[in-house]
């Protein structure tokens, strides 16, 4: 049973899961294969960056496809900073993992998509664009049905709880709770910049939390910028689109680039016109139904004429370090997904990587986190589970962001750290008093190279010397540290 806040859990997990995303559900549905865990989400598990997601999984399961090809894909789009064993672990495991989802009851379509960067068709696809939501719904039901899991929505971390160097719970606005470990899947923070794809709350609480209970945190200054969502608006028109033909014009009707080029590269590209027109006309738009109906309820008729697009801020590639098995440097505290920076994606993610380490991590973190054998159940008194408020409460997201997220803060890191940087606007954002948003100006200021993501206006080549991870740790000065 899912519980809103207000009834207090008489429950005693073994893991807690921070996140009802599908990093957050996979993982609680792997742990709760030997232990029992307590999700948490702030928001209701149908509001997700993970259920908006469109495009699809990506894993080497076509005859004419392998894990070492797909691992090459991600390297190229991730220039040179992807670290390999992450990359060999996300990609040899993939196939798994789709079939995981099938047993779990996820009805993938037939075929395999093509996708910008990837050299095979290899995206796995759920209901045309709706995958995302078709498999959050899958692993909700199966969450929600588990008799060693517990869902608590509307239930917002402030911090973590660290008692004598390791990680012993959370602290929300609910009260304290403890736990041999805690694994946060609290997904990523594109939703600080002005123009997003992402809901409201996807605001890096967990990144911040982490930082300030002592994780190291890093690649904070790669943000991707998607170049199509619809104009004034957070609807995204999925690289499946372009993948099935679908052409970017200028203005005046004409073609200006390559429309599976890396999505960074798009992006500026577009950015440097403003905005750029979608054209569908071409392309089997039934294979699309739930895109053409958004569309044609924002007024957009896609047979009839090209839709205006802009770039957004979509994924956040930056988070809290972790090894191949989820754990963070502060022991007892794991990551997985969106808010863990496992180095899988460099400084560029390719696309439909991101629910695929989100299942991949997710599981590996979950299984790492139940073996935590160093943990002790400090704390296990009074405050386990104690304190729950008793008032129902507004369970719109985004409304219980650790920090507040005004709308001239959002506004700065579009105009500050958007698609292109310098040292004169990053400066400006860095004297922010919002933490996580002067930790990644902090973060791009280190950075003085454009790679992937990170375009710097005053640097704007790539350099050898920066092939390697911008680390940030409480109270110490930035590293630069290569990933192996
Ligand atoms: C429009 C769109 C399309 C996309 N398409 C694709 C695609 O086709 N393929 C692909 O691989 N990726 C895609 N992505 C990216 C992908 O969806 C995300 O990277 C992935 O879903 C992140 O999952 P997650 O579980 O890490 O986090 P999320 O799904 O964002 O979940 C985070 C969870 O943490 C909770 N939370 C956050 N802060 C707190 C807090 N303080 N306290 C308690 N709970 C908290 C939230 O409520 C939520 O439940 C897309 C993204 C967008 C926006």
């Amino acid at each position: 049973m899912s519980e809103r806040a207000g009834r207090a859990p008489d429950f005693r997990p073994d893991l807690i899961v921070v996140g009802g995303g599908v990093a957050g559900l996979f993982a609680a549905l792997c742990a709760a294969q030997e232990g029992r865990v307590l999700v948490l989400s702030k928001a209701p598990l149908s509001v997700t960056t993970s259920t908006l997601a469109q495009g699809g999984i990506a894993a080497a399961i076509g005859e004419d496809d392998t894990p070492s090809l797909h691992a090459a894909d991600t390297a190229r789009a991730g220039r040179g900073l992807v670290r390999p064993s992450a990359v060999a672990v996300l990609t040899e495991e993939a196939p798994a993992r789709i079939r995981d989802l099938e047993e779990l009851g996820v009805e993938f379509d037939e075929g395999l998509s093509l996708e910008g960067g990837h050299s095979r068709r290899r995206v796995v696809h759920a209901g045309g664009a709706a995958t995302g939501d078709r498999v959050a719904r899958v692993l909700a039901g199966r969450v929600l049905a588990h008799p060693r899991i517990r869902v608590l929505e509307g239930v917002c971390l402030r911090e973590l709880r660290v008692d004598r160097g390791r990680c012993v719970g959370v602290v929300t606005d609910r009260g304290t709770i403890s736990a041999r470990a805690t694994l946060l899947a609290t997904g990523g923070a594109a939703a600080l910049w002005w123009r997003t794809t992402n809901p409201p709350g996807s605001t890096g609480d967990g990144i911040a939390a982490a930082y300030r209970a002592g994780a190291a945190i890093a690649d904070l200054e790669f943000t991707q910028f998607h170049p199509t969502a619809l104009v004034d608006s957070s609807l995204l028109l999925s690289e499946a689109l372009r993948g099935e033909g679908a052409l970017l014009l200028d203005e005046s009707g004409r073609r200006f680039t390559d429309e599976l080029a890396p999505r960074d590269v798009v992006a500026r590209e577009i950015a440097a016109r403003g905005t750029a027109l979608l054209d569908l006309r071409e392309i089997d738009r039934e294979r699309f139904p739930e895109l053409m109906s958004s569309l044609r309820e924002r007024g957009y008729d896609a047979s009839a004429a090209p839709i205006p697009v802009a770039p957004a801020a979509h994924y956040f590639v930056g988070g809290i370090v972790t090894d191949l098995d989820g754990r963070s440097e502060l022991p007892g505290l794991y990551a997985a997904g969106e808010c863990a920076a496992t180095g899988v994606h460099g400084a560029n993610r390719l696309a439909s990587n991101s629910l695929l380490e989100c299942l991949v991590f997710g599981r590996r973190a979950a299984l790492a986190a139940l073996g935590d054998s160093a943990g002790s159940t400090a704390g296990s008194g009074p405050d386990r589970c104690a304190r729950w408020g008793r008032n129902d409460r507004d369970l719109t997201p985004g409304r219980c962001a650790v920090e507040r997220v005004t709308a001239e803060l959002r506004q700065a890191l579009w105009r500050d750290c958007g698609l292109v940087r310098d040292a004169a606007g990053l400066e400006r954002l860095r004297r922010t008093p919002h933490l996580l948003a002067s930790l990644i100006a902090q973060s791009a200021l280190v950075r003085e190279e454009s790679r992937g993501s990170h375009f710097r206006a005053d640097f704007p080549a790539e350099d050898p010397a920066f092939e390697r991870h911008v680390v940030l740790r409480r109270g110490c000065e930035p590293t630069l540290e290569r990933w192996l």
